[in-house]
């Protein structure tokens, strides 16, 4: 999507050909023309959808956007603790290693806010190697609702992510997709998204 991927090349920054930093528009500030306008892209290509999956806490505006695209259907989000001892049985649970921290996290979900019936799409800001979307996936199974789609706002295909995600014959969509960075300048794909 060239909105953000003009604006990753303008606002993002790169650190050690890896990790892309975009804190001042889609992170801990967020430009609201630039998600509202990745959350339309998103939301056009998924269809019936009942429920949004996000991780706290980078995950949650923009899945608010894309709810909100879909005519205000629910969020709910995965809860991070790094101990999973003060976790009880109504919750759903899985254990994620964010890259970017290099923890694992004891991710938990009120398992009332799941249900078999209803159709999710899993949506992040970031796809990498698969870590979360594959706990948020798990989480789901757990529940017996079915994964729709996985959704990124960016997405670092050579991470490998995606291949782990399609494995499962589940589709990945995302609004701008870097297949390498060179020089600490990101590489975008060519394909259709
Ligand atoms: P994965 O689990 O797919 O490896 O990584 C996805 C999660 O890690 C996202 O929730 C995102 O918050 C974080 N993440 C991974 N790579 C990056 C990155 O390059 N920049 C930022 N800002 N977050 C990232």
């Amino acid at each position: 999507m060239k909105i953000l991927e003009d604006k990753i090349l303008e606002r993002g920054k790169v650190i050690d050909n890896k990790i892309l930093k975009v804190d001042d528009f889609f992170n801990y500030q967020i430009d609201i023309f630039v998600l509202q306008e990745v959350a339309k892209f998103i939301a056009s290509r998924f269809d019936h959808i009942d429920k949004i999956l996000t991780l706290e806490v980078s995950g949650i505006a923009f899945a608010v956007a894309v709810a909100y695209e879909f005519g205000n259907i629910p969020v709910v989000y995965g809860k991070k603790v790094e101990s999973s001892t003060t976790i009880n049985d109504d919750n759903y649970i899985c254990t994620v290693h964010s890259f970017t921290h290099n923890v694992d996290n004891h991710i938990f979900l009120r398992k009332s806010f799941l249900k078999p019936s209803e159709r999710i799409l899993i949506v992040d800001d970031f796809l990498a190697y698969g870590n979360a979307a594959m706990g948020l996936i798990d989480i789901c199974k757990q529940a017996g609702a079915t994964v729709v789609g996985i959704a990124a706002g960016i997405e670092k295909e050579m991470q490998g992510g995606r291949k782990r995600i399609e494995a499962l014959n589940i589709p990945v969509i995302s609004a701008a997709r870097i297949i390498g960075f060179k020089d600490n300048k990101p590489i975008f794909s060519k394909e259709n998204y």
